[in-house]
């Protein structure tokens, strides 16, 4: 018997109606990706520096690594995802924000009208740094290792970041 292997994948779109967000996401943009083989996201990390030092932290996060991109070093890596059709990026680390032209990099990407996600820690999300993520639609991947100090602090190996992070 042969099976019905049509495009677009309706069974798969019905398992990810559980996710409202996504579920715009799939139906406007995954057709199109299947039928141009293009990507739809790139995972970029933007620094080896981190301000914690998590038991767990898989790329051994801390240190800023001397060969680190510059600005407009990324900034033609991101040209390349455009002339690739990527529909989105996401930002990780380390911790992005650590990086001083993370702002300049956020709105390189706004501009040339990537979809854009980050992980962070949280620790240094200011007013202002908040209100240009909403501002950007940057959706955000926060890190909350647990819910009482304690374990916080074990867990990521700080002293004095559960409060900030939990205002
Ligand atoms: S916050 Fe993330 S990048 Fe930093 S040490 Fe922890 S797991 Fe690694």
């Amino acid at each position: 018997m042969s099976k019905d292997i049509s495009y677009p994948p309706e069974k798969h779109f019905q398992q990810t109606a559980l996710l409202p967000g996504l579920r715009n996401w799939m139906d406007e943009d995954i057709y199109e990706i299947g039928r141009n083989f293009s990507l739809l996201n790139v995972d970029f990390q933007l620094t080896n520096e981190c301000n914690y030092d998590c038991i767990y932290c898989s790329s051994i996060s801390g240190k800023k690594l001397e060969n680190e991109l510059k600005l407009i070093e990324i900034q033609s890596f991101f040209n390349t995802c455009k002339e690739l059709k990527v529909k989105s990026i996401t930002l990780t680390g380390g911790e992005p924000l650590l990086r001083k032209d993370f702002l300049d990099i956020i709105n390189f990407l706004n501009k040339n009208n990537f979809k854009i996600s980050m992980f962070t820690n949280g620790s240094l999300i200011s007013e202002e740094i908040a209100d240009t993520l909403f501002k950007n639609k940057v959706a955000i991947c926060l890190k909350l290792d647990a819910l009482n100090e304690k374990s916080y602090n074990c867990l990521t190996r700080t002293n004095d970041e559960f409060d900030r992070v939990f205002k």
